[in-house]
């Protein structure tokens, strides 16, 4: 579609991105995000994790230790998504995204998309990873239950909310996010899309600049690769799953293909081959 026109002037401090990690994928995954599009613009991204990491406190002072457990159950990664959501309102930044650590952020896209609706309005942007609602049961009450469906946005994706509507979230999401999750029994993403949809009555508005590995990368257009909000990498029906962009690096060398997604974007970068004139 054709990009929309600003209605907002955005700057990096604005925006608060949280990246959702584990101590285990400090070296596997991380690092290669601090190398990438974390590195140039260090204020706008807040690590969130469950384990101290003295390596990673030296690249960057925003790490957040969140002591929620590092299992990857339902519960953990609510306790994570509780933690992002409420220092993101201590923040008073304007707009909020989560991604994940396996996810390339482009960070000019992404402003510029955000710049495109106003923080003061509701406003839920993401990719639903399903072609329908999710069915869900809501506990209503000890013994009371009821049908609820909503639209939500894949965490692995990445997705945003503004200001005005992560306001209008806290009675659920500040302090009570665990408690939310539970009502449900699903995923810190899908208790997202619950709060916002269900009890908030705000649709998802859906961006095809999201993309999560549930997706066959490969499609991405070479073409369109610059104008993508979030990148990922990983396996889909058992088989490598990565954009597809010609160089600098090569697959063996730069297997998630970020390094060669960064090059093309900030082709400047110290580690980026640089072809003699
Ligand atoms: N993750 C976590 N705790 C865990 C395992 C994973 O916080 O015990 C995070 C991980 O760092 C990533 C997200 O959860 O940001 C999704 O994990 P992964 O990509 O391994 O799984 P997926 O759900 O994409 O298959
Ligand atoms: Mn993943």
């Amino acid at each position: 579609g054709h990009p929309r026109p600003p209605v907002e002037p955005l700057a990096p401090r604005d925006v608060f991105i949280a990246v959702k990690t584990t101590r285990k994928f400090h070296r596997a995954r991380l690092d290669l995000l601090l190398e990438t599009w974390i590195s140039r613009h260090k204020e706008m991204t807040f690590i969130f994790t469950d384990g101290d990491d003295e390596v990673l406190a030296r690249h960057t002072g925003n790490v957040v230790n969140t002591n929620c457990s590092a299992a990857h159950s339902r519960q953990a990664l609510s306790c994570k998504m509780a933690v992002e959501y409420d220092r993101f309102i201590e923040s008073g930044r304007k707009w909020f995204c989560h991604v994940d650590d396996d996810n390339y952020v482009n960070l000019q896209a992404l402003l510029r998309l955000l710049a495109s609706y106003r923080h003061s309005q509701d406003v839920y942007l993401g990719k639903p990873s399903l072609d329908r609602p999710i069915q869900a049961t809501e506990r209503v009450s000890e013994n009371t239950v009821r049908p609820v469906h909503f639209w939500f946005a894949t965490g692995g994706a990445g997705f945003c909310i503004s200001r005005g509507l992560a306001l209008k979230m806290s009675p659920w999401a500040r302090g009570h996010f665990m408690s939310t999750a539970e009502r449900i029994r699903l995923p810190d993403d899908c208790t997202i899309g619950y709060i916002v949809e269900t009890l908030l009555g705000v649709p998802l508005i859906r961006s095809g600049l999201f993309h999560s590995h549930l997706e066959n990368l490969q499609q991405v257009p070479t073409s369109e690769l610059h104008e993508q909000v979030t990148l990922s990498y990983g396996t889909f029906e058992n088989k490598q799953n990565t954009v597809h962009v010609k160089g600098p690096f090569s697959v063996d060398a730069d297997p998630s293909r970020f390094r060669s997604v960064h090059c093309n974007l900030y082709p400047d970068t110290p580690w980026c081959p640089h072809t003699a004139h």
